[in-house]
Parts: C-alpha cells; structure tokens; sequence
C-alpha cells in the first residue's frame, strides 16, 4: 500500500503544530473586514436572506399541517432566545475566574423543531426550495396560487417519483429525513461511522433508507454524491457547497434581531454582540454570520466553536486553503465526541464566504463540552448534546485570554456592555438514557480541564 504524503508541508508552521497538539486554543482572523466591504463582495446579497425567510413564511400552513406541534408559533421554526445569568455564574465558579461581565443569552436551536438541531434550519430550506421548484415545474403549483396545494395526491404522487439523498453525521439527515419523508419524497440516509444509532432508528421509523458507510463524513459525503448523480430525479443535498442550506440558516439571524428587540438588548457600537457558534462544515455557522453581518454590521462578532480533535474550519482559514485541505493532511485524525461537528474539510462554499466575516475561532476539548453541558443542564435546566455545548466555552476565551484581551483592546470594547449569544445546536431528541450519560460525563470533569485561562 502506497503510504500519503501531507498535502502540503505545513509541518514548520508553528499554528499547525499548535492545531496538531490538540490544546483549547482562540484564534483571531487577521483577515477579517469591516462589514461594508465584506458582504458587497459575497456571491449572496441581503435579497437572498429575504428570500429565504419568505419561503419560510410562505410554507408556514403546509408546515403546520405537517407538524402539528408548529400550530402554537404558526409554522414557523423557531427557538427561544433566553438569558442564563446562572450558567454565567455557575461558569466562573466552575473555572475559579471571578464574575464573567455582561449579558449573557442562549439562542437554544437545540429545541428545534422538526430536527432537534439547527439544521432544521437548513435542511428544510433546501427541502421546501426543491418541493416547490418540481411543483412549479409540474404545473400543479402556480405562483400566485394556494401553497397547501403542494400536500395535495398529485403532489405527493410527484415526490413519490423524486428522490433525496444526504450524507450526515446525523443531524442532517434527520432534518432532510423527517422534512422529505413529510411531503413524500423517497429519502436515502449515508451515515459516517459517527452517527449515533438512535438518530439511525429515529429516520428508518419514518420509512427513510439509511445506508451505514464505516468510513468518516467526507468519504461517505463522497460516495453517496457519486451515487445520486448517477440516478435521474434525485438530489443530492450537499452539505460542503449547498446555498439552500447556507441561506436556510441565515434566517436565524433575523429571528434573533427581533428577539433582542423585544428584549430590549441594544446592539450597537458601544453594546457588541458576541455570536458563539458550534462548527461542523461550516454551513449553520456560516449562514448565520452572514444573517448577523447583514443586520446588525460591525456590531456583531461572531465566533466558530471546534472540536481540538476536527479544528477543519479553523485549519482552513488560518491556511487560506478552505476546501482543499483536510485536518488529516496535518496528521489529526477525526476524534471526537461531538458527531454534529465531526467533520475533516469544511465546506467548498462557505469558506471563503466566512473569510472576511468571522471574527476568529477556538477549539474545545471533549471534557470542556462535557463539563458545559453538564452545568447548562444544572443551572438552567437546557439539556443539550455535546456538539452543542461547545459554543459556550467562547466568552471565556474572550474574557480571559491574552488573544481574547487583545480582541477587546483592538475593538474598543467594554466587556460589561457586552452581549453573549451562546448558540445551542441541538440535543432536543436526545433519548434519556443517553443525556443520562451525558450528564454524568460531565459530573464526573475536573475543575482542572478550565487551566489556562488568565484570571
Ligand atoms: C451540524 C451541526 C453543527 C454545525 O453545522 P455545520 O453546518 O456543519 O457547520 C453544530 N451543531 C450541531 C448539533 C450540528 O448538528
């Protein structure tokens, strides 16, 4: 067997050798540009944003007759934004730092509906996008005319005839799983050996095929895209370069404007706001920050959250490679707990969107998810999955780290004026048992796993 060379040789640069030792680690994006020249430049304008939250308006009926359970919010997806004073508290103490400044809030998309995670953002974006455009096609659906008619037999006729097919370390393959089989689309699941078995059973209980690949999410993204293309009438939701996706997620953000406003949270120059968002590929964070980028400018600072065991993004910006390089070309292999954010390469699409957008990242230990999750649970009653806790290691690293300070310092910033949006991605599905374990991974964590951070 022909052993593989690195791609690159990266071995001299001492940010690789820091990603290849494994430690917590904040990174400032040198790249990063004021908001008015950033997003003028982007393949996507704020007309797409709003397209995208039109579709959601617009499926709002068919939604609800979908799932009932979206009758009291009127078919919109949508979580809460809540404070969490007693988690921020609960945090300083854990880590032996004094009181941690400012405003802190959960945007908690692990409640999601439909999903369970944040992707019931994207990938029912995607999913409605694609209905839509056959039932256009197909005559049955005009644009002026009763949307609803999209659940109607000969709808449901056409999608039986189309198929969908999506490769997932889970989440997404829930999301594309529960929406397509709804509207009766045939949907196939590639799963990576990430997946946990009861995301598995979840999906084959609503009639969807899942296909278990042993190899990691890049590989089975690759063979199950090879496959779709060679099969008429099926869609390949491609979470490395998809814009449906992308712009299902950026809709997030007008959510959370609304929801600040009614809050009362003033976001501006003087009051800046902290995003903190768990990364897998890129897409959910990505959206988001471009929503965020969008609506509130250079106010918002928004912040990507990896795994030290799948720093991908992290590895392709610092790189400028974005897509064409993996965390495996530097001699990480693929470990970690949090299976939504278990992937090597980040997305072909979002990369160079993020580039000029994202504020910086950090890397998070599996005990740090762990020990996060347990205290969300504890202090706030929120109970989420490992991935999703590991967004709220992020204001620590602000608050009490020498990049964190020179952060503040470059910015002007006032850490008591500040708000933090810790972003929960999912969990809401969870069975018991499971966050059970969770849990007591996460009682069981040392104070110590918070040594590093400055007092
Ligand atoms: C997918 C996922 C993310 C990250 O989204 P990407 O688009 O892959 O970056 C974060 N948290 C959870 C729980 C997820 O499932």
């Amino acid at each position: 067997m022909r052993t593989r060379r690195p791609a690159t040789d990266t071995s001299e640069d001492p940010r690789i050798r820091r990603l290849r030792r494994k430690r917590p680690w904040l990174w400032l994006n040198p790249n990063a540009r004021p908001a008015h020249e950033a997003l003028p430049a982007l393949p996507f304008g704020a007309a797409d944003l709003s397209a995208a939250a039109e579709r959601f308006e617009r499926f709002g009926l068919v939604l609800t007759a979908l799932f009932p359970e979206l009758a009291e919010a009127g078919g919109r997806i949508a979580s809460p934004l809540r404070p969490v004073p007693r988690f921020a508290a609960a945090l300083a103490a854990d880590a032996a730092l004094p009181p941690l400044p400012g405003r802190w809030l959960v945007k908690a998309d692990h409640a999601l509906p439909i999903a369970g995670s944040i992707k019931a953002r994207g990938g029912v974006h995607e999913v409605l996008y694609h209905a839509e455009t056959l039932a256009l096609q197909a005559g049955l659906l005009a644009p002026e005319s009763d949307i609803t008619r999209i659940l109607a037999p000969a709808a449901r006729d056409l999608f039986a005839r189309h198929r969908l097919s999506v490769a997932s370390t889970g989440n997404l393959g829930l999301s594309i799983g529960i929406m397509g089989a709804a509207l009766g689309f045939r949907v196939c699941v590639h799963m990576s050996a990430d997946a946990k078995e009861w995301k598995k059973a979840r999906l084959r209980q609503r009639g969807v095929t899942v296909i278990e690949h042993a190899a990691d999410y890049g590989q089975a993204c690759a063979l199950a895209r090879e496959e779709a293309a060679r099969e008429p009438a099926c869609l390949f939701v491609d979470d490395e370069q998809s814009p449906w996706l992308f712009l299902g997620y950026s809709v997030a953000a007008r959510e959370l404007q609304r929801q600040l406003a009614e809050l009362a949270v003033p976001v501006d120059a003087e009051h800046p706001l902290f995003l903190y968002l768990p990364c897998g590929v890129g897409g959910a964070p990505g959206g988001i920050t471009f929503g965020a980028k969008h609506l509130f400018g250079d106010s918002a600072h928004c912040f990507f959250a990896e795994p030290v065991g799948a720093p991908s993004m992290l590895l392709g910006l610092l790189t400028g490679r974005h897509a064409e390089i993996a965390i495996q070309d530097i001699g990480l292999a693929l470990e970690t707990d949090a299976d939504g954010l278990a992937v090597g390469r980040p997305s072909r699409l979002v990369g160079a969107v993020a580039a000029p957008l994202v504020a910086g990242c950090y890397t998070v230990t599996d005990p740090r998810m762990y020990r996060l999750l347990y205290l969300l649970k504890k202090h706030e009653d929120l109970a989420v999955e490992p991935s999703a806790a590991a967004g709220c290691a992020g204001p620590l690293h602000i608050l009490h780290s020498a990049a964190g300070h020179e952060y503040l310092r470059t910015h002007r910033i006032e850490p008591a004026n500040a708000t933090h949006v810790l972003w929960t991605t999912g969990g809401a599905f969870v069975p018991p048992e499971k966050q059970a374990d969770f849990l007591a991974a996460g009682q069981a964590v040392a104070p110590a796993v918070w040594a590093g951070f400055k007092k």
